[in-house]
């Protein structure tokens, strides 16, 4: 099991009162730490632009890694670039392909890449929701392209849509996503017939849906769909942003459906993908939530017992 971070990922800097704030990570770590101490970690490289290209437009990145701004500068309402931020994002997807690279050879059979900024917004074309680059969606296609691999499915547990992932794959069936998801919340997308061609399955689930609901779904509708898949990588978008502590959302979970659900996509990577799965940190608003969660997570990823 291998982590990956990169400190420039801390020093994006998204303002005052930004829910999408350095101490996100910093929690994630310090629990990460004092859980595991025999985690292996790995300082993240800069993915390069034609690793960034297989998904986004030259003019995305142009935006994030060429404006180079002196202060920050909002690209929507939620979503800051900062003198920083290029950097943190280069960090992020770079991670997601070393992970991806790492897994693929055989290094480990399991990595989180514990990073910000988040990546399950950005589409191909604009960054948004906090996100500039689509990390899961670049380890995706890094595994594809390169690794030469021809299913591999993207795992969304974060309480927001991933529209981002889902509008870049959702004409490549080489590419299974799957979402559950509090619905109607931001960004408004990921219902229930937005199929793709046949390679999307949302499970949009009410406010205070709770663990009993968000199992159900995972059991009854998007894990037989990822059996049925047979894939030979499964990549997780890992949000804990439904936990009942998160100040964004009302999904009301615990801590240990997050380690359920990591045991189920462990248990079917185990059966069809040689039991290669990588992780991503996407959202998460509540410190003490995402340092329980990010805990459970890592523990059912690794199979390590946390100190
Ligand atoms: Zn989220």
């Amino acid at each position: 099991m291998q982590a990956w971070t990169h400190p420039a990922c801390l020093a994006h800097d998204t303002g005052p009162g930004h829910a999408e704030r350095p101490e996100r990570l910093r929690a994630v770590l310090d629990a990460l730490h004092a859980a595991f101490p025999t985690l292996d970690w790995h300082e993240a490289p800069r993915a390069t632009r034609g690793q960034l290209l297989r998904v986004h437009t030259p003019e995305l990145l142009s935006t994030v890694l060429d404006t180079q701004p002196t202060s920050r500068v909002h690209l929507d309402p939620d979503t800051v670039l900062s003198p920083a931020s290029a950097e943190a994002a280069l960090r992020a997807a770079g991670a997601a392909v070393a992970a991806t690279e790492a897994v693929l050879h055989g290094d480990a059979k399991r990595a989180f890449c514990a990073v910000r900024p988040p990546g399950h917004h950005a589409t191909g074309d604009v960054a948004m929701g906090f996100c500039l680059f689509n990390s899961a969606a670049v380890a995706a296609a890094h595994a594809i392209e390169h690794g030469k691999l021809e299913r591999v499915a993207i795992i969304d547990f974060d309480v927001h849509h991933g529209n981002g992932t889902q509008a870049i794959f959702e004409h490549d069936t080489r590419v299974l996503y799957l979402s559950s998801h509090q619905s109607p919340l931001y960004p408004d997308t990921g219902y229930l017939e937005e199929r793709g061609d046949g390679n999307i399955f949302n499970a949009p689930l009410p406010p205070g849906s709770g663990s009993d609901r968000f199992r159900a779904a995972w059991r009854d509708r998007l894990l037989p769909a990822l059996e049925d898949f047979r894939p030979q990588l499964v990549i997780v978008s890992a949000g804990f942003d439904g936990h009942w502590r998160d100040p964004l959302a009302q999904l009301q979970l615990q801590a240990d459906d997050y380690a359920w659900l990591t045991n189920q996509l462990a248990t079917i990577a185990g059966r069809h993908a040689g039991g290669r799965m990588l992780s991503m940190l996407e959202g998460g608003y509540d410190l003490q939530a995402l340092a329980e969660c990010s805990v459970a997570h890592v523990a059912a990823l690794s199979g390590l017992q946390p100190a």
